[in-house]
């Protein structure tokens, strides 16, 4: 769907589907070609066509959180790329459990999942190439939240979206905690920072501190500018 290049060398690219329109990316090192794959949703063979077709070799699968929406690609990407480990924050393991009863409830096909190979630890990255995203703790959608931050962009996941936040009526859920990480791990980050979220196009920083209803306070949100 769209392109984004960072300051540096990590080009971001996104494919939406499915029922829930989730955002699948594909995070490319330029200068590589290494490349990971994030939220592998309804749209994954798309992102992996892209990277066949663009040169990119994945080499890992990186989940901001394990809702079904931002899963359900996995049995996909593991046949065409046998062997690529997943990882997960350990907090996010019982939803990741859960999928499968998640996708009952909402009528979606999915196939078994593969267990999770590996933690992604806060404080530590995730390397690609010669390319490098940090990984921040940002619970509150879900309890093992984590985005990915580094060159100018940030992948989000459900944490904040253009114009509104994710939704915390599901299980391990909470309104405070979700606040409470939009405050302290995106809006800290540089106002030109691009964010890409699951759900919605694009956005930056600076544009959902001064515009988003939750973030100005409209909503409840404190008014933390
Ligand atoms: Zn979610
Ligand atoms: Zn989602």
């Amino acid at each position: 769907m769209a392109d984004a290049r960072g300051s540096g060398e990590i080009v971001v690219r996104s494919f939406t589907g499915g029922m829930f329109a989730e955002n699948t990316y594909l995070a490319a090192c330029a200068r590589t070609g290494a490349g990971i794959l994030v939220d592998p949703g309804a749209a994954t063979a798309d992102a992996l066509r892209a990277a066949e077709a663009s040169g990119v070799t994945i080499e890992k699968i990186v989940l901001t959180h394990a809702h079904l929406d931002h899963v359900e690609g996995i049995p996909l990407a593991r046949r065409e790329l046998p062997g690529i480990p997943i990882l997960l924050h350990p907090a996010d393991l019982p939803l990741y459990g859960a999928a499968p009863m998640q996708a009952q409830m909402f009528g979606v096909r999915l196939e078994p999942l593969p267990p999770v190979d590996g933690e992604l630890v806060v404080g530590e990255t995730v390397r690609f190439g010669e390319c490098a995203l940090a990984i921040r703790f940002a619970p509150g959608h879900a309890p093992g939240h984590v985005m990915l931050v580094g060159d100018g962009v940030a992948l989000v996941g459900d944490v904040i979206f253009a114009g509104s936040i994710g939704r915390t009526d599901l299980p391990g859920g909470d309104f405070a905690t979700l606040m409470r990480s939009i405050r302290e791990q995106v809006l800290t980050l540089p106002d030109e920072t691009t964010l890409h979220s699951g759900h919605g196009p694009d956005t930056t920083v600076g544009h959902e501190r001064t515009t988003n209803p939750f973030v100005t306070g409209v909503y409840g949100g404190g008014g933390f500018a």
